[in-house]
């Protein structure tokens, strides 16, 4: 019998042999195996600017930039001779004992160029759980250097999504997760998300943004705020389902956090890069954080990467008062992943990518996302910068908060979102929550391609469910 073949340029690529590889040898992140079998994977061979082909010869527009991160789009030849060339010079070497390498430098001082004022350090991780890890060691340190140990809870919200690792998804407050064994770990502490949808009944949008601002005063009240050492959020939670908070509720948190002298922690794994419109979701929320997590983003997904950048107040503390920080990683400073991230960066700004984001792409998905909130599935679409979220319902009302929703068993979500990929558009489903993150480089004309697509597949899953 001839070998299956199993190489996608070759005539004859044989999708079923690959698949059949792959449910008997490959666990992927959070699968459910057994489905994944009967299905078989999906399996995508190639990608160029917004479009990705899949090994059936299926073209999709990417509505989610593969998962939140190629901002710069597919098929960068820039990127591949950035990486290429550093191979060749200098594939690997550590930053430990006293070590450095040139990209890595290079990085760490064009990332503080274009962060919030204040920040003149960088700590380089892996991913954005190593970063987000790596925080909650440099929170604890940094009150031990301060004389204040007992300061250790950690404030963070119910639905957030801060990583996998066993720190990450303690800092997370995904219930699927914590189910699953021994989570969150001790000091770890959550208060409600800032969804208006969910908890606004009643109120103005600005009065909910200050309401769910004050759950942490009363947490940091509950915990006494000499054992509080930092709040972590998301500046819009992306995972989580693309939550933007009212105006409000950004400045009163750092009121808050100023007040009890807790450190302010960034997510900006999905906002950082110029999701939002600005280099970091925070220069638009009105936050001035201590610390802020990326990645993602910051080489587009090319070459995994992540870090920490440092403000001033944490930095002069492990640097002026610290001594050894007992903490890193193999690839932290990569050369390769950093040679990434600087290729990324220029394409970035010679494109003028953030800015277009701002003024021309972000307004554009805006409108056209928005228009998609007279369909009859949907109670009510909003975005910011790029990326956008909308809530299918049973049936809609004026008020958002008089939709009936669908039954949580019906998957509608699910329903929906395999209509999308069946008829070329990539949408994740949050629940009933449809959502959307697309590379910065999608055009408006492609923007309109997108939401087209979508709302004829709203048409489809509405005939599902009539
Ligand atoms: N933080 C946020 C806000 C994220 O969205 C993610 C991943 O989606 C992470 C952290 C974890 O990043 P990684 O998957 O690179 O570990």
């Amino acid at each position: 019998m001839l070998a299956p073949v199993l190489e996608v340029d070759t005539p004859g690529f044989d999708t079923r042999a690959l698949q059949a590889l792959d449910s008997a040898h490959y666990l992927h992140p959070f699968t459910d195996h057994g489905a994944l079998r009967e299905r078989g994977a999906r399996v995508m061979v190639r990608g160029d600017g917004v479009y990705l082909w899949d090994s059936e010869g299926r073209k999709l527009i990417d509505g989610m930039s593969g998962l939140w991160c190629v901002n710069v789009g597919y098929g960068r030849a820039s990127m591949t001779a950035a990486v290429a060339r550093q191979m060749d010079t200098l594939p690997f070497y550590n930053s430990f004992f006293n070590t450095t390498n040139v990209p890595a430098v290079m990085l760490a001082a064009q990332l503080v160029q274009h962060a919030p004022p204040g920040f003149r350090h960088v700590f380089f991780t892996g991913s954005g759980s190593e970063a987000n890890d790596t925080i909650v060691r440099m929170v604890w340190r940094y009150w031990q250097i301060m004389g204040q140990p007992q300061r250790q809870a950690i404030i963070s919200r119910h639905n957030a999504y801060h990583g996998s690792t066993v720190a990450g998804a303690s800092l997370g407050g995904m219930a699927g997760m914590h189910a699953q064994g021994a989570l969150p770990i001790p000091g770890i502490h959550h208060i409600g998300q800032p969804s208006f949808a969910e908890h606004g009944r009643g109120m103005s949008e600005a009065e909910f943004g200050l309401r769910a601002a004050g759950w942490l005063e009363e947490k940091i009240l509950e915990l006494g705020p000499e054992n509080v050492a930092a709040f972590i959020g998301e500046p819009v939670q992306g995972a989580g389902g693309v939550i933007i908070p009212p105006p409000t509720y950004w400045p009163e948190i750092q009121r808050i956090c100023d007040k009890y002298g807790v450190l302010l922690v960034s997510d900006e794994v999905i906002c950082g890069f110029g999701r939002l419109g600005t280099w970091f979701g925070c220069q638009l929320m009105g936050a001035r954080p201590d610390l802020i997590a990326f990645a993602k983003g910051v080489s587009s997904g090319y070459v995994p990467l992540g870090g920490v950048l440092v403000g001033a107040r944490v930095a002069h503390a492990l640097v002026e008062k610290g001594g050894d920080f007992n903490h890193g990683f193999t690839y932290s400073g990569h050369p390769v992943a950093c040679a990434a991230a600087l290729e990324n960066l220029r394409i970035m700004v010679d494109e003028g990518l953030v800015e277009r984001v701002a003024l021309e792409t972000g307004p554009h998905l805006k409108a056209a996302f928005g228009s998609l909130a007279t369909h009859p599935l949907v109670g009510h679409a909003e975005s910011m910068g790029m990326t956008a979220g909308l809530n299918l319902v049973r049936r809609k009302a004026a008020s958002m908060h008089d939709c009936e929703a669908f039954p949580p068993g019906l998957g509608v979500g699910m329903v929906c979102r395999a209509h999308m990929f069946d008829n070329g558009v990539i949408m994740r489903a949050v629940g009933d929550r449809m959502i959307v993150a697309p590379p910065l480089v999608m055009t408006t004309a492609q923007i309109d391609e997108m939401v087209e697509r979508i709302r004829f597949c709203l048409d489809l899953t509405l005939e599902d469910v009539a």
